[in-house]
């Protein structure tokens, strides 16, 4: 069924995808083949899928895309020393590290290893930090807000001047960015987290309310302005009965009542952040130029 009140990300993904491939072939013309690099420490289940997934994904876009699967039992000094050679081999345009790390890493500090041109998750300080002054035409934008803000764009348009948004969550990888994009698209912006209080009646007065939580359907319809716009950041696995489900951070039927869009979980912003991924590493591939 054709729902228009539905932000298919699904949809929006593959046509951002169909781009990076056509880009890419452009890019070939000029001998230059984007390079992608995951590197995963461990054998973590869900891990596995994503890196999988993102290799295969980077793999049809026609880069050069390699994998590199460390034991569990690695050291600091041997992940940062891959970091390091990854960082100065002309082949890989954008390195990402699958988190979480196993215990006994430390996470940040490898991260903070990857060369800022290269960071395709744009988590460094260099990234971050661009993002935080604004200037984002220069930096690399995590990608699952990359991914938010381009489905809010596609319904709102680029300028958002006059909304006012809410973004639940305040991590680096997902609620500061995004609150900091829809900043830079004029809207007004309230970023709450888990001290803050009296959130529903804060989430009443947003026009947009994204909400990245990491708690299973956490916004209730009630809290919801009439004809706001909700994206689900939030992936959640959860027992029905017999049966595991996938939901979001939003209670989703109260919510899509009460909204004039809702991106679905799953199909929504997941399939966002892995072509955004794409794009994060063609544009570094683009930029570094060999
Ligand atoms: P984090 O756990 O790092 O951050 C969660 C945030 O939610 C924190 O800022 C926390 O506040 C806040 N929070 C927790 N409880 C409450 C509460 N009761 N009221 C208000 N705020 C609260 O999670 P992430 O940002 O990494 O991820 C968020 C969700 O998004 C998860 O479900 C994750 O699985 C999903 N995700 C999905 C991706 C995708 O591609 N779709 C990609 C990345 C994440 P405080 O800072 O005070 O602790």
């Amino acid at each position: 069924m054709n729902d228009d009140k539905i932000i298919s990300g699904k949809l929006a993904a593959s046509v951002l995808i169909e781009d990076v491939k056509r880009e890419t072939a452009a890019l070939a013309a000029r001998g230059i083949k984007p390079g992608l690099a995951v590197v995963m420490v461990g054998d973590d289940p869900a891990s596995t899928v994503y890196v999988t997934s993102k290799g295969r994904m980077a793999d049809d876009c026609g880069f050069l895309s390699r994998t590199y699967a460390l034991d569990a039992k690695s050291n600091q000094a041997e992940v940062i020393e891959l970091v390091k050679t990854l960082n100065d081999d002309d082949e890989i345009h954008g390195i990402l590290i699958q988190l979480p790390l196993p215990a006994g890493l430390d996470a940040e500090r490898v991260i903070q290893t990857v060369t800022p041109s290269k960071d395709v998750d744009g988590f460094s300080e260099i990234n971050a930090g661009r993002l935080a002054i604004g200037s984002t035409g220069s930096t690399i934008v995590p990608c699952t807000p990359a991914g938010c803000a381009l489905l809010i764009q596609q319904r709102l348009g680029a300028d958002l001047s006059g909304k006012r948004a809410i973004v639940i969550g305040r991590s680096n990888i997902v609620g500061k960015p995004m609150a900091q994009l829809l900043l830079a698209a004029n809207a007004t912006v309230t970023i709450a987290h888990s001290r803050t209080a009296d959130l529903p009646s804060l989430v009443r007065d947003a026009d947009i309310v994204v909400a990245a939580v990491g708690r299973p359907e956490f916004v209730k319809g009630d809290w919801i302005k009439p004809g706001a716009l909700i994206i689900d950041v939030g992936i959640n696995r959860v027992s029905r009965g017999e049966k595991k489900a996938l939901v979001g951070d939003v209670a989703y039927d109260e919510c899509y009542a009460k909204a004039s869009a809702i991106t679905p979980v799953p199909g929504g912003v997941g399939p966002m952040t892995i072509a955004m991924l794409m794009k994060n590493t063609l544009e570094a591939a683009r930029r570094i130029g060999r």
